[in-house]
């Protein structure tokens, strides 16, 4: 992690360790959030989340208690002295929001799939440069999360930070949540100052898994932890299942070492100089190998247009992968990977015979 991305944030990092934003789903009574952030606070947790106004995929459960659950939480920020926020996922909560006087926002999952909200909650922060969390899409669509920052960067805001809470799965996963990582990084890749967040317990659904997508996070380079907790999890009113007490959290945080993007050691610079060289020399040899092969497409696209031999030939292709697939099984490489990889370098082959 790279604590210069949160210039300008003051205390809402400058606890020891990684930054952490933690509190329970939802903000259910004024003991629940005041006992919450007590046993946070007393382990060091510095920013406090807690839902109101709760987006519930069914009708019918806790749907939150709304303007309510604001009076606790600056009740619980003037016992701890902790920064508190919760989700605003319209106009309405903004105002609510900043006329009780929270420290900060955060945008839901299903709010950032939405440009008509999320411009109508940009517009409404006008004037409170308070930091805005954003929550990535429920759908795998990195362009959707980058606009949500960009709208917010345009009203003004200027400390953001993008919360990875994984996307909506139709397959059969074991989390909750697919955790997608490629968008994280996408993201990182198109914003590098921005600080990321990981939120392992929407992700995982379940809190068995909260400790090891928390690790992945910190080998992914995140700048912090956006996590649930509650003094009793078994007896939340939403998420129950991958809620866990601050106990819990402070051992799984203390047991988290946050990676560094350099080292100073000389010898693992020279190991890691060589290595570094010796991908270069076989990435100019993919290519250059890429180049031949597309050589010799042409000369077969050149050879079946005076034949009068349609460009594809299924039968082929299907022979050329099942080859691919075995010499790659023969090397341990992944099928998936090799099969992505040919069948992208099929299709410039199509698209090179076809001009021929
Ligand atoms: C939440 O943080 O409680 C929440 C509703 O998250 P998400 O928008 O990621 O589902
Ligand atoms: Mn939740």
């Amino acid at each position: 992690m790279d604590r210069s991305r949160f210039t300008g944030w003051g205390a809402f990092v400058e606890a020891p360790g990684f930054p952490v934003v933690a509190g329970p789903c939802s903000a259910e009574s004024r003991e629940q959030v005041l006992s919450t952030a007590s046993e946070l606070s007393r382990r060091g947790i510095r920013v406090f989340r807690a839902g109101a106004w709760k987006p519930r995929t069914r009708p019918g459960t806790f749907e939150g208690v709304g303007e309510a659950a604001l009076e606790w939480l600056v009740q619980a920020k003037d016992a701890t002295g902790m920064k508190v926020g919760t989700e605003a996922a319209s106009a309405y909560h903004v105002k609510a929001i900043i006329s009780a006087g929270l420290d900060f926002i955060w945008v839901g999952a299903r709010t950032t799939a939405n440009p008509f909200l999320v411009q109508e909650i940009a517009d409404a922060l006008e004037g409170a440069d308070i930091p805005v969390f954003v929550k990535n899409p429920v759908n795998p669509d990195a362009d959707l999360w980058a606009g949500a920052i960009e709208r917010f960067r345009k009203a003004g805001i200027s400390r953001i930070a993008a919360v990875h809470r994984g996307v909506t799965s139709y397959s059969r996963i074991i989390y909750r949540n697919d955790p997608c990582w490629q968008m994280p990084i996408t993201l990182r890749l198109r914003f590098p100052r921005l600080p990321m967040f990981c939120d392992p317990s929407h992700i995982a659904g379940d809190r068995r898994y909260v400790d090891e997508i928390s690790r992945k996070a910190m080998d992914l380079d995140f700048d912090g932890l956006f996590i649930e907790s509650h003094v009793n999890p078994a007896c939340a009113l939403s998420d129950a299942a991958q809620q866990i007490t601050p106990e819990e959290l402070s051992g799984l945080l203390l047991s988290l070492v946050p990676k560094e993007t350099d080292c100073d050691s000389p010898s693992y610079h020279e190991s890691i100089e060589q290595l570094r060289a010796r991908i270069d020399e076989i990435d100019d040899n993919i290519v250059s190998l890429l180049a031949d092969r597309m050589d010799v497409s042409g000369k077969i696209g050149g050879y079946k247009k005076e034949n009068s031999v349609s460009v594809l030939q299924g039968s082929r292709w299907d022979a050329v992968m099942s080859r691919v697939l075995s010499r790659a099984e023969a090397y341990g490489l992944d099928k998936d990977f090799i099969k992505d990889i040919f069948d992208r370098i099929h299709r410039a082959s199509i698209e090179k015979q076809e001009n021929c």
